[in-house]
């Protein structure tokens, strides 16, 4: 008996016409993660079947799996040929020893001589035959025995139902570049937009030397860890240290942390271009710290030309935001203490609720376009 594993995906039913499209970027995303270890994938009548794999690495495999957006659940199963000898077989080994059960048949092969209710009632009483530990529960069972049967001949056996990560498949809605830097929350944000199916860059801004360089390690390992999901990412890194002296040196500090968003924004929108990313993502929430109000967002909203700025974490609390970055990995890694640039030169009273008027203010006394091209000198690109 041949052990297999059932992938359902979700939400592509939704989408006519590009379905096509859709269930073939997903496959090749498959491929990617499974990418190293010995597989087969195929596509059987809405659902695909990973087959030809090593038995021992079938929790690794599930494991690659459960980080795959677009995948709604998975099942291991035996598959076996369309015969009522064959799945009483695999039955008696997908069974618990003892408990209550019920078979549940789906039946896509109509010429079939049984119906779905006779497989299972023929199935479920020849279990209950030879071992007395069993009995029916059809209402609250303690396990379920799915048998289905597929149209090619093969019927697949199986008990349960594991939860996928939900999503549309990376790469069918766009590309975003994620503004990224070493907390906890911007990883966070670019999960939640990669599993809707974006695909993502990311620009991370430091102030070497004022920050130091297991910052820029700090963030690369968010950046892989985040790329398992996104199948693949490049990291744009960009140098702020002269801006940020200048800012320092001509303008009032109280507006450092306000005039740097707008560069970075600045910055952002000019490498988005570049690699042709359609939104910029931040891990912005709404008054998490006191820079993040909705007037700090007009400010460094209004330098952005043509891109939409997504915030997906805006009506989130630190609490929610920070499980989900322990379920996906990124918390242990964003917890390690580091410096961001927006901690060097940090004036004692940052401005909170800044009035876009005075920021001009303030940010007439640089040459800005000046410092936009020496930044973007700086870039490096990394690919993760
Ligand atoms: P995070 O946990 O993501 O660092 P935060 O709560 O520390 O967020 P801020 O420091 O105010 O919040 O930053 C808000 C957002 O601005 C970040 O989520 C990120 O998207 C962006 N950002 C901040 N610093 C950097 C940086 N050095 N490089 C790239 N983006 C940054
Ligand atoms: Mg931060």
């Amino acid at each position: 008996m041949e052990k297999v594993i059932i992938i359902r995906y979700s939400e592509l039913h939704l989408k006519g016409k590009n379905r096509g499209w859709f269930e073939r970027v997903f496959a090749v995303n498959m491929e990617k993660s499974l990418k190293g270890t010995k597989h087969e994938i195929h596509r059987h009548s809405g659902r695909y079947l990973i087959e030809n794999f090593n038995e021992k690495d079938i929790q690794l495999i599930c494991d690659k799996l459960k980080k795959v957006f677009g995948i709604h659940s998975y099942s291991v199963a035996l598959k076996v040929s369309t015969d009522m000898d064959e799945i009483f077989k695999a039955a008696k080994e997908v069974s618990f020893k003892d408990g209550s059960f019920k078979v549940e048949t789906h039946r896509a092969d109509k010429s079939f001589p049984l119906n779905s209710m006779q497989i299972s009632a023929e199935i479920g009483g020849r279990l209950l035959d030879i071992n007395e530990k069993l009995k029916v529960d059809v209402h609250n069972p303690q396990f379920i025995i799915n048998i289905d049967l597929r149209e090619n001949g093969t019927a697949l056996v199986f008990n349960e139902f594991f939860k996928g990560a939900g999503g549309m498949p990376v790469g069918t809605s766009g590309k975003g570049l994620l503004l990224i830097s070493g907390g906890i929350d911007s990883p966070v944000a670019g999960h939640m937009i990669a599993k809707r199916g974006m695909v993502l860059e990311g620009i991370h801004f430091h102030s070497y030397p004022y920050t130091n360089m297991q910052a820029k390690e700090k963030v690369i390992e968010l950046a892989k860890t985040l790329s398992v999901y996104t199948c693949g990412m490049n990291l744009h890194i960009v140098s702020v240290t002269h801006i940020q002296e200048e800012i320092h040196k001509k303008c009032n500090g109280d507006y450092m942390v306000t005039l740097l968003r707008r560069f970075m924004m600045r910055i952002a929108e000019q490498v988005a271009e570049k690699c042709g990313a359609q939104c910029l993502i931040t891990g912005e929430s709404l008054a998490q710290v006191a820079s993040q109000t909705v007037e700090g967002m007009t400010s460094s909203n209004s330098v952005i030309k043509n891109l939409p700025v997504l915030r997906p974490l805006c009506g989130f609390d630190k609490d929610e935001i920070i499980e989900r970055s322990r379920a996906i990995g990124t918390y242990d890694i964003s917890i390690q203490p580091y410096e961001d640039c927006c901690t060097v030169f940090l004036p004692k009273h940052p401005v909170t609720r800044p009035k876009l008027a005075d920021v001009l203010a303030e940010e007439a006394k640089l040459d800005v376009d000046k410092l936009l091209n020496e930044a973007m000198a700086t870039l490096e690109i990394i690919k993760i």
